[in-house]
């Protein structure tokens, strides 16, 4: 590593240790409370973790500490059925508007007969329809293996999230099936939902989230593996939807105070990506009225601003 490198390097860990003890008194917000697995996680618990695409890692506070990838998934099996299907295919099923509605909004695109994006349930849980497969032996697989590939592990599920996540679904069923009877999703609703939830029910670290996003930002390949883990033009598409849709009901804030592609889940991750430099992740499951990590946005606000992260920042030193 060059000086000027591991200087910045030092000042960026510096920050993170900095901004770790600031925000760790902030005890506004409360977990996601729609199933007692989330509920009663312990809501001090806090990781801020990043990656570069060489492979460097930085890391603060819990980032060993598992917990459900839950909305994160979505951008990551986005990128899978772009790349089993190709964009005219999934553009088919599923558009690239963003809402302004909650992610669990009832709501279709009457005029193209679509769900609206990837990033809410409805979009979603049609993402999670094209996965392939003879039987669910077989979709399950197809989930599991692009995990591993992320991950360069096997993906662990939680399965009293998953249990929990069927039982109160209720809300899941009456997308798809609505999606159903117009067409959107074929007749194996019970099974797709299965899937979904326990995509949503994968156990993740901080660092797991680091990880990912340096995938995606590294333009699919892995720097940990050294493998390719998605197509190169596949990660145009996910991360342009993650920077359009990817915050809930918040996007467009945050695409204009720290513009980022990043997704956000009620397990209290969010994971972020700087394209062609590294992925970020912060985990504190303190939730907004939203949806999303008080402390992670305001970590992300910070780091953005600090470091001159703004894609479109007229100073922005990282691009290579
Ligand atoms: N399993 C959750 C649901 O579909 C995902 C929630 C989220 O992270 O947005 O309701």
């Amino acid at each position: 590593m060059t000086d000027e490198r591991e200087a910045r390097r030092a000042w960026f860990e510096q920050t993170c240790v900095e901004l770790h003890q600031r925000f760790g008194p902030l005890d506004a917000g409360e977990p996601a409370s729609y199933i007692p697995e989330l509920a009663d996680v312990d809501p001090d618990r806090f990781a801020i973790a990043a990656m570069t695409i060489q492979g460097e890692r930085i890391g603060v506070g819990d980032v060993d500490h598992e917990f459900t990838i839950q909305s994160i998934s979505k951008l990551l099996m986005y990128g899978l059925a772009l790349e089993t299907h190709g964009r005219e295919r999934v553009l088919e099923h599923v558009g690239v508007a963003p809402t302004g509605e909650a992610f669990n909004a009832i709501e279709l695109d009457d005029e193209t007969n679509r769900a609206p994006n990837p990033m809410v349930n409805a979009g979603a849980i049609a993402i999670t329809d094209l996965v392939v497969g003879a039987d669910v032996g077989e979709r399950v697989e197809q989930v599991r293996s692009m995990y591993e590939r992320y991950l360069g592990r096997k993906p662990t599920i939680d399965h009293d999230v998953w249990a929990s996540e069927r039982q109160t679904g209720n809300r899941n069923r009456a997308i798809a099936y609505l999606m159903l009877s117009r067409g959107i999703v074929e007749d194996r609703v019970e099974e797709t939902l299965d899937l979904y939830f326990a995509q949503c029910s994968v156990l993740v670290t901080a660092d797991d989230l680091a990880l990912i996003g340096a995938t995606i930002a590294n333009h699919g390949i892995s720097p940990l593996t050294g493998e390719r883990v998605v197509a190169r033009e596949v990660t145009r598409d996910m991360l342009t939807v993650a920077l359009t849709c990817g915050m809930y009901d918040y996007a467009g804030e945050w695409a204009f105070s720290v513009g980022i592609p990043a997704k956000s889940g009620v397990g209290g991750g969010i994971l972020a990506m700087l394209p062609g430099v590294g992925g970020m992740a912060t985990f504190s499951p303190r939730l907004d009225d939203i949806g999303n990590s008080v402390r992670g946005l305001r970590v992300f606000e910070e780091l953005s601003q600090r470091f001159d992260m703004h894609l479109f920042d007229p100073d922005r030193p990282w691009r290579r």
